[in-house]
């Protein structure tokens, strides 16, 4: 997939996202490989959310940050229908926080937890290109970006 589309200039080297409490923090690094708005059943019912902002990163850009041992902090979930994707969250507040995939080992983030305010971080840079599997949307979403039954670039457009 194209990396042209996005502009890093504004973004620092690292970008630090947690979870609501911030017991559970990252660092990802680099370019990522998709940033959508998702709306796939999935992503709304775990959420609680019409819609999310995810963005997806090969996994040597992705790195946990709060204290050792990682998982005492951490508790993962599989769904039934995908086995190859482990989602992890928060023990104490219950945030999810990311999932791995290792059929594609990438990670994926949610945008609104990214941190905003490290060093002055402007995110412009990695804004959503795309609205992916909008054919399962609660709502519609009336912007100029492309609409895709599944990925971008790889399933049919819908607008
Ligand atoms: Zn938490
Ligand atoms: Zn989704």
């Amino acid at each position: 997939m194209s990396s042209a589309r996005y502009c890093f200039a504004g973004l620092p080297p690292r970008i630090s996202g947690a979870c609501f409490c911030r017991s559970v923090s990252y660092t990802v690094t680099g370019r990522p490989v998709l940033s959508a708005y998702c709306h796939c059943t999935r992503c709304q019912v775990m959420n609680g959310s019409a819609f999310i902002w995810t963005i997806h990163f090969p996994a040597a850009a992705f790195t946990w940050r709060h204290p050792e041992p990682h998982d005492d902090a951490l508790d993962t979930y599989v769904t039934d229908g995908k086995p190859w994707k482990t989602r992890y969250r928060c023990k104490r507040c219950g945030c999810c926080v990311g999932s791995y995939n290792t059929k594609t080992e990438q990670w994926s983030v949610w945008g609104v937890q990214l941190d905003k305010q490290e060093g002055g971080a402007n995110l412009d840079g990695l804004k959503p290109t795309a609205h992916i599997f909008y054919d399962t949307r609660l709502v519609d979403v009336n912007d100029q970006l492309s609409k895709w039954d599944g990925y971008e670039g790889t399933s049919t457009r819908i607008l």
